[in-house]
This record gives structure tokens, C-alpha cells and sequence, in this order.
């Protein structure tokens, strides 16, 4: 990995890379690129490259749209899908005013400013490994499928070489692959990657998403991180294990708790218990993710944790009790359709609130929550989610985190970007609708 400019000339000379494809991600996680010659890299490197940020989603208004992308030099890796020579290289920007101040609009800014708070409370890494289920579909315009395979089949199983070709460039690019294989529901897959520190990850998370679909196009297949493209099958998770640690320490292990599991670790837990619903918008940003959030599926609705069920939102896995470098919680509600700053930054700051105002963890639910009636969840004093986008920006208003940990320009634009994609899905007839009203009523 790159440490600084010069190793990155280095890399450039040995590798004959002539285009470097500058990367940065608007308000909602999509991947913005462009690309520089060679021979403009000394001059990004010591003043940015300009663009117009009116055209990006989220970021400035058309009357103050010169905006500055500077590339992170750590961030370099050659692209392994493009020609062996006169090759193609990118890295992650960070943005800029036109006076040097860094952009407030900027998804990279927000994490890593919810990262410096941590560091002031004392803890120097969150590291985070999120695990990312997507669908192979013949075409971008209808879901339909290339296999009936389930759980980790391995003969139905029509994306072998998908999966391969996916994770050899993930590693030609040195991104660790620990898992890989066929998910619950037909067409459906994972791989997982092996956990980093946060930015490193959000970096890794963009990577990823391209590196799966540019891999699906060569084989003449679309790949999607759509939450729920097909009703009455499960849809697609970003599950997200996480950490702090102090130094080589990790701060969520305690070898006396019966639950292996540090104060900090509860107390970072009941933070997230306490705020999911006002950073669930964050987390699940789209009409269509609330598709994925309802019984049945393998994905959470109810807020609470345990240790073994799967129903539960947080999970922590048991798989290697005592070992302290794995313990850690495992978030279920994100899904991969989210901007995995905004979303690792909000996860975080919940749950440092959580340490900050030493929260109180409830007991685990061990029991199937999906199979609790009402009556017992309210006993038992068990929220839900919210269930539709509309709830959540309800929820997001209502609270503080969000408008904290994203800052005023950030949460503005989301809220109204949200309020109307809401509107606009609100005012649309289904074809659900006609099926079921036009022949009776
Ligand atoms: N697909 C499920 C979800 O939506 C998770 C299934 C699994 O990983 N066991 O979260
Ligand atoms: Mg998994
Ligand atoms: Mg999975
Ligand atoms: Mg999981």
C-alpha cells in the first residue's frame, strides 16, 4: 500500500499507468469518477482538480459550485478489469472549497470527523467488517434469476466462476476475501471481506460494489445491491460487524463477562439500541429497502440483541468465544444500498453516545422475535424498526444523531432528498393495486 505521492509515481512508472480515475461518492453512495492523465497527477496532488459540484447529488448549489477533489495518496490501486498496459489506476478524493476548507458536503469528511471524536474519547480504531449479499439478474430491467440455489449449495450453483473472477481482482488489489458463497435465496450471493478500519472500508465497501458489477458485465449478467428485488424471497443485508480498539486492545472484550463482553462493548450496544430508529435512514435509505425489514426473512425487525438468533438487530457471534481479537457486534439492518460513510459514521456515533452517557444494556432476547405476539414484545419492552422510508425520516427528524453526525449541509440534503422520493413513490399506482382492486371494486 502506497504511503505517500512518491510511492504512488513509483507504482505509476513500473506499472504503465497512463489514466488515473479520480473517485469520490455523493450524498446517497454513488460513485462519481473521473479520469486524469498521468501527467496532471502532480498538479492534483498539490492543487485538486476542479469540478462542477451543482451537478452532484447532495452537494453544492449551482451558485457556489466550484469544488476541489484532492487524491488521497493511500488510497492507490491499479484496476485489475482494465488492459495491462498503458494501464488504469484510481484513487478516493477528498473535497474541497475553493479557499482550501474541506467540503462539508463530503461523505469521506463526515466519517472521518465521526472518527475523530472517537479518538478524542480515547479509542484509536473502529474497525468494521461488513459482509454484502447481492443478486446476479440476466438484465438490469427485470430480476430474473440464473439459479435455484440456496444456503451454501454448491452444484445449483451457476456463479462459480462469477465469484472467482470477482474475488481475484478484489485481491489483485489487495482487498481480503474471507468468505464466499451462495446466500439463501436463489440468484442470491455473498463475499465477505475481512475487517479494516472504517475509512479504509467505506473506501473498500465503493470498490467492491464496482469491482462486482464490472466483473457481472464481462460475463453478460447485472449485478445488484437492490435490499429486496424479489418479494417472497430474502433480500440483501450489509450486516456490519464492529470493534473499537485501544491501540492493539480491543476495547468490547472482557475474559470475566459471561458474555465476553467489555462495559464499553454494552454500552456502545444500548447506544445503537437506543438511536437505530432515527440512523435507520442513513442505514436503509431507500423506499425499497423497508421491503427487506419485515418477519420472516432473515433480516431484523425488532430492536433488540442476542447472541445466537438471528432475528434479533444486534447479534454477537458466538463462533469463538473468549478469543479477543473476534469479539464483537454484529448490526443487521444496514443494506448494501447504503452510503457506507454516512452509514459506518451514524453506527458509530450511536454508539459512542451510548459510551458517552454510559447507557444500560437490556437483557439478549434468545427467543425467535418474529414468533412473538404483540402483547409479549410489548412485555418484554421490544421496538420495531421503523417501516416504511417515511417513518424513518420521521424518526431522523424527531432525533439529534443524525443532524449531529452528518452536520447541517449533509442532513438537510438527505431530508429533502428523501421527503421527495417518498412523494413521488406515494402518488404512483402498482400494479399490486390494479391485481387486487380494479376486479372487485
Ligand atoms: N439476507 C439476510 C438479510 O437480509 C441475511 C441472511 C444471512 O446472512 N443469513 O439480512
Ligand atoms: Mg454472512
Ligand atoms: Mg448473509
Ligand atoms: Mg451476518
Amino acid at each position: 500500500k502506497p504511503r505517500d505521492k512518491k510511492d504512488v509515481m513509483e507504482l505509476i512508472k513500473a506499472h504503465d499507468v497512463m489514466f488515473v480515475k479520480l473517485w469520490f461518492t455523493d450524498v446517497l453512495g454513488q460513485l462519481k469518477s473521473f479520469t486524469i492523465h498521468v501527467d496532471e497527477l502532480e498538479v492534483a496532488f498539490e492543487e485538486g482538480m476542479g469540478f462542477d459540484g451543482s451537478s452532484i447529488q447532495g452537494f453544492a448549489r449551482i451558485d457556489e459550485s466550484d469544488m476541489v477533489a484532492i487524491p488521497d495518496p493511500t488510497t492507490f490501486i491499479i484496476l485489475p478489469w482494465r488492459p495491462k498496459e498503458k494501464t488504469v489506476a484510481r484513487m478516493f478524493c477528498d473535497i474541497y472549497e475553493p479557499d482550501g476548507s474541506p467540503y462539508k458536503g463530503d461523505p469521506r469528511y463526515v466519517l472521518k470527523k465521526a472518527l475523530e471524536k472517537m479518538q478524542e474519547m480515547g479509542f484509536t480504531n473502529f474497525f468494521v467488517g461488513p459482509e454484502l449479499e447481492f443478486f446476479y439478474f440476466k438484465s438490469p430491467n427485470n430480476p430474473e434469476i440464473l439459479d435455484q440455489g440456496g444456503y451454501f449449495d454448491y452444484s445449483l450453483d451457476a456463479a462459480e466462476d462469477l465469484r472467482r473472477d470477482t474475488i481475484l481482482a478484489l485481491e489483485a488489489m489487495g482487498i481480503r476475501v474471507e468468505y464466499s458463497h451462495h446466500e439463501v435465496a436463489p440468484s442470491q450471493h455473498e463475499i465477505d471481506l475481512r475487517y479494516a478500519n472504517a475509512l479504509d472500508m467505506a473506501d473498500i465497501v465503493m470498490t467492491y460494489k464496482v469491482t462486482v458489477k464490472e466483473i457481472a458485465q464481462k460475463y453478460g449478467v447485472y449485478a445488484t445491491f437492490m435490499p429486496k428485488p424479489i418479494f417472497g424471497v430474502n433480500g440483501s443485508g450489509m450486516h456490519t460487524h464492529q470493534s473499537l480498539f485501544i491501540g492493539d486492545k480491543n476495547a468490547f472484550f472482557d475474559p470475566q463477562d459471561p458474555y465476553h463482553l467489555s462495559d464499553i462493548a454494552k454500552q456502545y450496544t444500548a447506544g445503537i439500541l437506543n438511536h437505530i430508529r432515527e440512523i435507520t435512514l442513513v442505514l436503509n435509505q431507500w423506499v425499497n429497502s423497508y421491503k427487506r425489514l419485515v418477519p420472516g426473512y432473515e433480516a431484523p425487525v425488532y430492536i433488540c440483541w442476542a447472541r445466537r438468533n438471528r432475528s434479533a438487530l444486534i447479534r454477537v457471534p458466538m463462533y469463538k468465544p473468549g478469543k479477543e481479537k473476534a469479539t464483537r457486534i454484529e448490526l443487521r439492518s444496514p443494506d448494501p444500498g447504503c452510503n457506507p460513510y454516512l452509514a459506518f459514521a451514524a453506527m458509530l456515533w450511536a454508539g459512542l453516545k451510548g459510551i458517552q452517557n454510559k447507557y444500560t444494556l437490556p437483557d439478549p432476547v434468545e427467543l425467535d422475535v418474529y414468533h412473538l405476539t404483540p402483547e409479549e414484545r410489548k412485555k418484554l419492552g421490544i421496538k420495531e424498526l421503523p417501516g416504511s422510508l417515511y417513518e424513518a425520516i420521521e424518526e431522523a427528524e424527531k432525533g439529534t444523531v443524525l443532524r449531529e453526525v452528518l452536520g447541517e449541509h449533509i442532513y438537510n440534503q438527505l431530508i429533502t432528498n428523501k421527503k421527495l422520493e417518498w412523494d413521488d413513490y406515494r402518488i404512483r399506482v402498482f400494479e399490486y393495486e390494479i391485481e387486487k382492486y380494479l376486479p372487485v371494486l
